[in-house]
């Protein structure tokens, strides 16, 4: 019988796809990997990287305003949209060069056009056949923008890093991750922001505590944050200053220089035979996938984005190294990875941050019955001379009948760092007790997590 080209044919260069790749490379096995755009995917080119970079820029804004009452004294400074979009690209440059080199280090073949799947082991990359023993489908998502009258206005995530010029009005519709981060960093960095959400609160899929909160704060750092609230059209303007118009199903209007759609993603699941060769998608278009992220077609896998589980980098990056694990053992003197999806940290960049860990209070309540709320409201010490309002919340969510605590959650600076130690300690199944018996480290926000005494509500 004849061997296969390769072990393994990874369609999609971004988290999931490299890592998986590069893994089995390690492994011995004999990969390949097909990738159109720029290595990295949607993390490195037009995600979290770029956002992150973004994110600090809007936070000098606020350190240049607050550093007046620690005695500072500057000249109002001034914001080069340009140089930040140009040193975002020679970094994103030099990190779709540190993929390559770690791909081409690894033994993996890099292949450059467009893959399409002919079937259970073949896949075909421009006109050039190939077969493999397995398939990884990690193709990611795209921006999904519904059909609402003025489309051809709007842009996304995809274009937002590069706009020109800098919108100094801003529209953004949608309340998730990336409508919440936009708002904040466009406001950060100097433009007049709207937000427009269709429901009546931020963040879905959040405690509820958190949504609120953190819709004040960023109310309160300037974003114009509309809820219940939804877009009728967009329409061009003959103005050279915002020459968008953007119309809101109440009647309101709001001028723009720029309308940013996230509302959501959709899977890159079409156009390149999938379907044709029996992977099953679900109504959503993702790749159905069972537990060892095998399709309907056993040889076919798919993870990241591309399938039904959540949507955050290290979530793929996780998914492609246990893999790797089932599909060539484990590394030498490890045992097999297994994934679990329990107790995922993840933090919003919005202004200020937040960070989560574990159960919202209503899923724990659903889940766990008796549960106690610990709650802490305050103004940083920072803030008692920035002049600043800021405030941060701390929640902690305790399961009465085992004393574990199953939610952690946290709107303040660096919610992000602060919560993912915390995620250590909620995956190990740490109880109120060792929370309490822990010694904070002082002065420091986080201590507060550690010193929550009284519960807040039954
Ligand atoms: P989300 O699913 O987080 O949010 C989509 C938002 O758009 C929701 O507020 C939703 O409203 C709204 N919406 C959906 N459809 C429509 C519509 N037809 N009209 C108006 N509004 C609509 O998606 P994002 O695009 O923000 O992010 C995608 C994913 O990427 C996230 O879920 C996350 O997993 C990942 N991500 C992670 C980040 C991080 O880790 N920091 C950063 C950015 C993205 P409603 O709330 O009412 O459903």
């Amino acid at each position: 019988m004849k061997k296969s080209d390769f072990d393994l044919f990874v369609i999609g260069g971004g988290s999931g796809g490299v890592r998986a790749a590069r893994m089995a490379a390690q492994r011995g096995a004999r990969v390949a990997l097909a990738e159109v755009a720029d290595l990295g995917g949607t993390c490195v080119n037009v995600g979290c990287i770029p956002k992150k970079l973004y994110s600090y820029a809007a936070h000098y804004g606020e350190g240049f305003a607050e550093s007046a009452g620690f005695g500072w004294e500057i000249k109002p400074p001034v914001f080069n949209w340009n140089r930040l979009k140009a040193n975002r690209a020679r970094e994103i440059g030099r990190l779709n060069g540190v993929y390559q080199q770690l791909l081409e280090g690894a033994g993996v073949t890099l292949l450059r056009g467009w893959a399409r799947v002919t079937g259970a082991h073949g896949v075909r990359v421009d006109d050039q056949d190939f077969s493999a023993e397995h398939i990884l489908v990690a193709t990611g998502g795209t921006p999904f923008v519904p059909d609402v009258p003025g489309r051809e206005h709007v842009v996304t995530s995809d274009q937002m890093f590069d706009l020109e010029p800098f919108p100094s009005r801003l529209v953004v519709v949608g309340g998730g991750y990336i409508a919440c981060e936009a708002a904040s960093i466009f406001n950060g960095l100097g433009a007049e922001v709207t937000l427009v959400q269709r429901g009546a609160r931020l963040l879905n899929g959040f405690d509820d505590d958190i949504s609120t909160f953190v819709a004040s704060e960023m109310g309160k750092a300037g974003v114009d944050v509309r809820l219940n609230a939804g877009v009728a059209n967009i329409a061009a303007r003959r103005s050279k200053t915002s020459p968008l118009l953007v119309t809101l199903s109440g009647g309101a209007q709001i001028k723009a220089d720029a309308v940013l759609y996230a509302t959501g993603r959709k899977p890159n699941t079409q156009g390149f035979g999938l379907e044709e060769a029996g992977v099953k998608l679900d109504e959503r278009g993702m790749v159905v996938v069972d537990k060892d992220f095998r399709s309907s077609v056993r040889s076919i896998h798919a993870l990241g984005d591309v399938s039904t589980h959540k949507a955050l980098t290290p979530v793929a990056l996780a998914e492609g190294m246990v893999l790797v694990d089932r599909l060539f053992g484990p590394a030498k003197g490890k045992r097999e990875r297994q994934m679990d999806y329990d107790f995922i940290p993840t933090a919003v960049f919005t202004h200020p941050n937040v960070g989560t860990v574990g159960f919202t209070e209503a899923q724990a309540r659903e889940r766990f019955g008796k549960v106690t709320i610990y709650r802490s409201e305050f103004r940083a010490l920072r803030h008692t001379l920035s002049d600043s309002t800021e405030r941060t919340l701390m929640k902690l969510i305790v399961d009465d009948a085992t004393d574990r605590v199953v939610g952690l959650h946290m709107v303040g600076d660096e919610a992000g760092e602060i919560v993912q130690g915390f995620a250590v300690a909620l995956k190990a199944g740490a109880t109120k007790a060792t929370f309490d018996a822990t010694i904070g480290i002082h002065p420091t926000a986080a201590e507060e997590f550690v010193t929550m005494r009284e519960p807040s509500r039954d």
